[in-house]
């Protein structure tokens, strides 16, 4: 090994120390900590954050960066480092600090203000911080740069090589038949009944059952363990040490989909190579938010939401809990796939969800480039759920106030979670090209094949390649649609007899 590299790895190393102790601190803020914590923790982690950055970002560590490079085989892991490195180097330190901590203070405030704003409905409120965030985001895209489209340069922070002439072709791919396939569920006179999932659950029941099920699709709980979050999110700091969290409510699917979709989640992270974790902590983990989620849906939506998944758990949840003892696999199976048009995207079935994302995909293009002012924004939103969804919100907060990311400056965003949709039934596709009858393995619980398939072309490859190039490898071609819209049709057809 070089002496770049060398000197490189072990300032790397401290780096990934400090982001453990962030990262450890942050999931117990939304776990255990008692609320008064809350101001020291928040100053401690703007201190442990600040220490980080400025270590990353010094002369020092581009210069090794320079170097290294050319010592390098890109081809290695070393060279993978180095590339990852060097993105993110070029990413933390192209935007001005001066315009980061105006951005930093701004997202502080106008989540503050947006909080309100959404409770009171009261969007001229929020208004003119939205105005600020979009004008901190046009700058932020001139020093990130880009060629095309100013929306390219903010989606490649989430995405790395995206492209929002990539995102509206996919989205051109699916806006039509989706809103037809909405259009026809809507309509049809055989809307599944989901009453009985709604009940008085007991926590401790409702944890059992879904450290069961993460358990038997594969999260290894000797490396990982599972809490409660009001918002479940999963997290870790180290490929032997991944921290998922789930919620409790009286509607039973909640607590059991979100474990389901957080160890998705999960899995992917503790599937990097476990020697990655000292030697290149900055390869280890989920290669891009697309691909992210894509994961998390996979388990949640294709194999936790499937009819073999519940002939095999359903006996199971009905030892349980014996309020389900009566219902037929039918029914559980229907209910937990209802579709329904909505106005909230976070409670968005699989099939309305990305119409949700659409709506907010145009209208931040269009923040951005200017055609659309800010003051124009309820009117424009209202416009397309009518449009894409056929519903209209009456409020804001029912409406462009309900989604944290604009206030707290996540611009560029959205679309990553319809490339998780649509690269969930890409990967599964391939997947069952290599392993046949996967029905067949999940009714006997055989998950093991699944998630060795799922380790041998994604996981263990941690960051190693870029986003395309990981998706290419897996399925053999680039990102599209058809396979999700093939495959949505087909179920919900079936379903809903449509
Ligand atoms: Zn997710």
């Amino acid at each position: 090994m070089t002496a770049s590299l060398e000197s490189l790895e072990s300032r790397f190393a401290d780096i990934k120390a400090l982001q453990a102790a962030i990262a450890m601190m942050e999931w117990d803020q939304q776990t255990y900590m008692p609320r008064g914590g809350s101001p020291a923790r928040a100053s401690h982690l703007g201190s442990l954050s600040r220490i980080a950055h400025e270590m990353f970002v010094s002369e020092e560590i581009g210069a090794l960066l320079g170097r290294a490079k050319s010592e390098v085989d890109p081809e290695s892991e070393e060279g993978a480092l180095v590339r990852v490195a060097q993105r993110e180097y070029d990413l933390a330190t192209k935007v001005p600090a001066e315009l980061v901590s105006r951005k930093v203070q701004l997202a502080a405030e106008g989540h503050e203000v947006w909080m309100a704003a959404r409770a009171n409905n009261d969007f001229e409120r929020f208004r003119p911080y939205l105005e600020q965030m979009f004008e901190i985001a046009r700058q932020e895209a001139t020093y990130l740069g880009y060629r095309d489209h100013i929306y390219d340069a903010l989606f490649d922070q989430y995405e790395e090589g995206a492209k929002a002439a990539d995102a509206t072709r996919l989205f051109e791919t699916l806006k039509a038949p989706l809103v037809e396939l909405v259009r026809q569920i809507a309509e049809s006179q055989n809307d599944p009944d989901d009453s009985f999932l709604t009940g008085e659950w007991p926590e401790s029941k409702q944890r059992e059952f879904t450290e069961f099920l993460v358990k038997e699709i594969g999260f290894d709980m000797n490396r990982g363990r599972q809490d409660v979050a009001p918002h479940p999110f999963c997290t870790g700091w180290s490929v032997g040490d991944i921290r998922l969290t789930t919620r409790f409510k009286p509607y039973l699917a909640s607590s059991i989909f979100a474990s389901l979709h957080e160890a998705g989640h999960g899995m992917y992270e503790q599937g990097s190579p476990a020697a990655w974790d000292l030697k290149f902590p900055m390869l280890v983990g989920g290669v891009s938010l697309g691909v992210h989620e894509s994961q998390s849906r996979l388990w949640e939506n294709i194999v936790g939401r499937s009819r073999p998944f519940w002939k095999r758990h359903l006996p199971e949840l009905a030892r349980r809990f014996p309020e389900f003892s009566e219902v037929p696999l039918d029914t559980f199976y229907r209910a937990v796939n209802k579709v329904q048009p909505s106005l909230i995207r976070v409670e968005a079935d699989e099939v309305t969800y990305n119409l949700h994302i659409l709506v907010r995909f145009e209208l931040e293009c269009d923040l951005l480039t200017g055609d659309l002012k800010a003051k124009d924004l309820p009117a424009a939103w209202n416009a397309k759920y009518k449009e894409y969804l056929g519903i209209e919100p009456e409020t804001d907060s029912d409406g462009c106030l309900q989604d944290v990311h604009w206030s707290s400056g996540l611009i560029g965003y959205f679309p990553t979670y319809s490339m998780g949709n649509l690269l969930s039934y890409q990967i599964w596709n391939a997947l069952r090209k290599d392993l046949g009858d996967t029905d067949a393995l999940i009714e006997r619980g055989e998950f093991r094949p699944i998630l060795s398939w799922l380790q041998d072309n994604i996981y263990r490859h941690g960051k190693r390649y870029q986003p395309q190039d990981l998706i290419e490898r897996a399925t053999g071609r680039p990102m599209e649609a058809n396979d999700y819209l093939t495959g949505i049709r087909a179920k919900y057809t079936e379903l809903y007899g449509l």
